[in-house]
């Protein structure tokens, strides 16, 4: 069965999308450690971010990158942080967070509440600053 994320590169299921180029498309995590906190996935469903061939794994970085700034001309943050886990979703993902602290890209921490104005007006204004 497709992934949640797959859906999301067909548009099955809605998502806050800030780009997406031939392999790789970056939107708003859902669920936000801080505003801004963001995933880039491989549109090739593959699980594990280290299964990824050598060169999507190195291009899939210098993407994730250009995400990353333009975040940070949106976002107030010292600097922006880069976590894998996929433990929720078999997809492979790069979680680039805000951060302000260490605590901040605590995955225990509180979620940060958005209203669909608020998400939809935030992957705008990264995508406008990319
Ligand atoms: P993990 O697989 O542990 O790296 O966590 C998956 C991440 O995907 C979590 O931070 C979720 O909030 C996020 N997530 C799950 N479903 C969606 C969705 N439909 N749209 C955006 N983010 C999602």
């Amino acid at each position: 069965m497709a992934s949640i994320f797959t859906k999301i590169v067909a548009g099955e299921i809605p998502s806050y999308k800030i780009v997406e180029d031939e392999r790789f498309f970056a939107f708003l995590d859902i669920n936000p450690l801080a505003k801004g906190h963001t995933l880039v996935i491989p549109k090739k469903e593959i699980d594990y971010l280290f299964d990824l061939d050598d060169d999507t794994l190195a291009a899939m970085i210098i993407f994730a990158k250009r995400i990353a700034m333009a975040i940070e001309k949106t976002i107030v943050c010292k600097r922006i942080g880069v976590a894998v886990l996929g433990l929720e979703v078999p997809h492979a993902h790069i979680h680039l967070v805000p951060l302000n602290s260490e605590a901040d890209i605590n995955f225990a921490n509180p979620r940060v509440k958005l209203t669909a104005d608020e998400f939809s007006k935030l992957a705008k204004e990264i995508s406008n600053n990319l």
